[in-house]
């Protein structure tokens, strides 16, 4: 057996993989899917058109390191992602913009509502939607009422069954309000989307004579963990266990399951070139799905035919699919007794969306799989054949 094995061929598991087999170790990456890059995964259905089982994934970021290094494993369409709010039948940009203030007000109204923040916060600034309802002025704070009911608390609701208070900002910064006619749903220097889909860079990223794949093979078949020693298939494993799912699994959800939110995807294909007029488009004040995705908005060349999917969010049984780690501080207070757990074992690294219960985006899941190596290279002795 391979001195590293690694749990996980998302896109976390396949950098950390692939960074080890540059450097000349053999590794060992085992997914419990019939298929590679966890969730980030696509296929081109029969009517070629690329589809995300998953969620839609638009690829996204500032760092430099991150897209030099993925670009060794795929060439790119430039794709600037643009989202539109359903607010009551209207369609606004969102991130909400002086562009939506002047979609939703009368001109005169826009225009001093576009004065005061300007002066008040300042022409080009974003602020989130938590710190303009606390505003010292009250027009701001009657615009943010504006802004909150229509745009951020329905949706939050049934994405979360939460307030957007209680979520805290570190989700809500994702989505903030700009002071400008800036309508891109992200601001990084490196928008992108893979040429032929993330499952082929994905593919490219695993693709490595020092990486063997199992797929269809769950940890928990071959692994297991107690007393602060690894086992693989009975006998004492002296390598390195990277682990990118559920930490609770290791420790058979002794302290109970890290609640997350799951959602339903349903999909349709229509005998159509376009349904709607942007790639996402967010139903802020009504209907039970939080958001409309159309696929063939994100790649390029019009189709006859077009997909779409409508998300449902629930709360995540044990069964289901963990998509979004719920951020409290009770959450975060139950994750750290695992945390502490998974301490106990000198040989065992966690990493990812699920097994660090962590809300990150595709790009800082490459990143931290990067300091991971290098924290490994640093500190973990490998032991003589
Ligand atoms: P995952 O992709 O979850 O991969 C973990 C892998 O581990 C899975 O393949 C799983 O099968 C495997 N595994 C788990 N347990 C076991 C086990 N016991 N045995 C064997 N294998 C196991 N990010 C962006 O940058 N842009 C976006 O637009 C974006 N949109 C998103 C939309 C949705 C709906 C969701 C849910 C996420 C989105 N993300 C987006 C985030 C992105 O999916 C993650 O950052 C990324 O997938 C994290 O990769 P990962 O490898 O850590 O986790
Ligand atoms: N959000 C909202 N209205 C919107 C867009 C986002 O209330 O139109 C909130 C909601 O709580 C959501 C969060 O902001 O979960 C983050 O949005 P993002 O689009 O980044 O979510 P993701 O694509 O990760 O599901």
């Amino acid at each position: 057996m391979d001195k590293i094995i690694i749990v996980g061929a998302g896109l976390s598991g396949a950098t950390l993989a692939r960074l080890f087999a540059d450097n000349g170790k053999d590794v060992t990456v085992v997914d419990k899917r019939s298929t590679i890059g966890g969730n980030a995964y696509d296929f081109v259905d029969k009517n070629g058109i690329t589809v995300q089982p998953y969620g839609p994934h638009i690829f996204h970021t500032k760092e430099k390191e991150v897209f030099d290094f993925l670009s060794k494993f795929t060439e790119w369409n430039a794709y600037e992602h643009r989202v539109l709010a359903n607010i009551k039948g209207k369609l606004v940009p969102v991130p909400f913009n002086l562009t939506s203030l002047y979609a939703c007000y009368p001109k005169a109204k826009a225009e001093r509502i576009n004065k005061i923040l300007t002066d008040e916060i300042g022409l080009g600034k974003q602020v989130t939607i938590l710190q303009l309802k606390q505003h010292r002025n009250a027009e701001i704070r009657e615009f943010a009422h504006f802004v909150y009911s229509n745009i951020f608390y329905k949706y939050t609701r049934k994405q979360w069954k939460m307030k957007p208070e209680d979520l805290g900002s570190a989700v809500m910064n994702r989505v903030p309000v700009y002071v400008s006619r800036e309508d891109r749903y992200f601001t990084d220097d490196y928008q992108f989307m893979p040429k032929n889909g993330f499952t082929e860079m994905i593919t490219n990223i695993l693709r490595h004579p020092h990486i063997r794949l199992k797929l269809n093979t769950d940890a928990g078949s071959i692994l297991s963990f107690k007393d602060g020693k690894i086992y693989f298939e009975g006998n004492e494993f002296k390598g390195i266990v990277v682990y990118t799912g559920r930490v609770e699994e290791i420790f058979d959800y002794k302290f109970g399951a890290l609640p997350y939110r799951t959602l339903k995807f349903k999909f349709k294909t229509l005998n159509r070139p376009s349904f709607q007029k942007a790639a996402v488009v967010n139903y802020t004040t009504s209907h039970r799905f939080t958001r409309i995705t159309e696929f063939t908005k994100f790649t390029c060349g019009a189709k006859d035919k077009t997909v779409i999917v409508k998300e449902y969010s629930r709360k995540c049984k044990k069964s289901d699919m963990p998509y979004y780690p719920v951020p409290t501080d009770a959450n975060y207070a139950l994750y750290n007794k695992y945390k502490e757990e998974a301490e106990k074992y000198k040989n065992l690294y966690l990493l990812g969306r699920l097994a660090n219960y962590k809300y990150i985006n595709m790009d800082v899941a490459v990143l931290n799989a990067m300091k991971t190596f290098d924290k490994i290279t640093e500190e973990f002795v490998f032991e003589e054949e």
